[in-house]
């Protein structure tokens, strides 16, 4: 049998790839500590650093614990967190989500007087947290009643920007709600979680922020992940009411919405990587299955490339630090 000879293929993508060097020079994407954004979960009491089960390396902090973190967070370069609350109680409207020394108002005026405005401070606008039914509004019936739950959330924003929040994050998926906290919130910037599917990916987080429903799940109001096209109506229509910024949730499973966002509107756009692709890469790494810091790394590249310029993670501090030893 005779060989005949390929011919000699004219694209050589491997010139490019030879060295460290060469990969740095021809990099398309590259992360920064600034454009992440570290998720932190607040909770009563003092001096309480309380790791999460099914978020390794993640605790809940009593308030006092705050200007330490964000020191951290900031040595690190990263200059934004979303924060979260665990009230010490709750009731069928989520009364401590508005309330002036509300667990995240506190938090907000502790990271103000420990770090001024070095840190962009981002309070999530819901009420899951502190709801008895742990549903994202009031309820007539069984339930979520969309209208009556957005002057609470206005109401929430309006005591959250009060304290200092930067940002404002409405996540309850409220039809209507990025109007009705504009009009309560003239001068802090909405970031708006306009493409949030109602996605397996959340569970750690009920655990972390004790917000699991009592009956029932969410898709009445979060999206279907079955549908990209009405992910765009839904940005479409949280910009028309005034949002600043938008969000899609959760990201690896919704890349071609980071994507699709990009291409269709200019403002920032985040991508959240949520405690489920947090905790799967956690778990697989502890099995000796990934690579902890190469995966992390990855996916949230991934992000990034996609068209996310802001992308919030549970692994922010870490990856920072990553990102720091690689630039040295
Ligand atoms: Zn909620």
């Amino acid at each position: 049998m005779t060989l005949i000879p390929e011919p000699a293929p004219a694209f050589r993508g491997r010139r490019l790839r030879r060295t460290p060097a060469l990969r740095a020079l021809v990099r398309e994407t590259r992360l920064h500590p600034a454009m992440l954004v570290a998720p932190l979960f607040v909770r009563p009491g003092r001096g309480v650093r309380e790791e999460i089960g099914s978020m390794p390396g993640q605790h809940r902090l009593s308030v006092d614990q705050l200007p330490a973190t964000a020191g951290r967070l900031l040595d690190a370069g990263v200059q934004s967190v979303l924060l979260f609350g665990l009230p010490e109680s709750k009731d069928a409207e989520g009364s401590g989500a508005w309330a002036d020394d509300g667990i995240v108002q506190e938090a907000i005026g502790a990271l103000r007087s420990a770090v001024g405005d070095e840190l962009a401070i981002i309070a999530d606008v819901c009420l899951c947290e502190y709801t008895s039914h742990g549903h994202c509004g009031v309820l007539r019936g069984l339930s979520v009643d969309n209208d009556a739950t957005l002057p609470l959330l206005a109401r929430t924003a309006a005591s959250l920007a009060a304290a200092g929040a930067d940002i404002v994050a409405p996540s309850s998926m409220m039809d209507g709600q990025v109007a009705a906290i504009r009009d309560a919130v003239p001068d802090a910037a909405i970031l708006a979680y306009a493409a949030k599917h109602a996605s397996a990916f959340y569970g750690p987080f009920r655990e972390a922020a004790g917000s699991a429903p009592a009956f029932g799940d969410r898709r009445t109001y979060q999206m279907d992940p079955s549908n990209g096209r009405e992910a765009i109506s839904e940005i479409r229509a949280d910009l028309e009411e005034g949002a600043d910024m938008i969000m899609v949730k959760p990201a690896l499973p919704a890349l071609d919405l980071v994507a699709a966002a990009r291409d269709a509107i200019d403002v920032p756009l985040a991508a959240y990587q949520v405690s489920g692709e947090y905790a799967a890469i956690c778990a697989a790494a502890e099995r000796g299955w990934l690579d902890r810091r190469a995966a992390a790394l990855e996916s949230l590249t991934a992000i990034a490339r996609a068209g996310a310029g802001i992308v919030v993670s549970y692994f922010a501090l870490e990856v920072a630090g990553w990102l720091n030893e690689m630039d040295r």
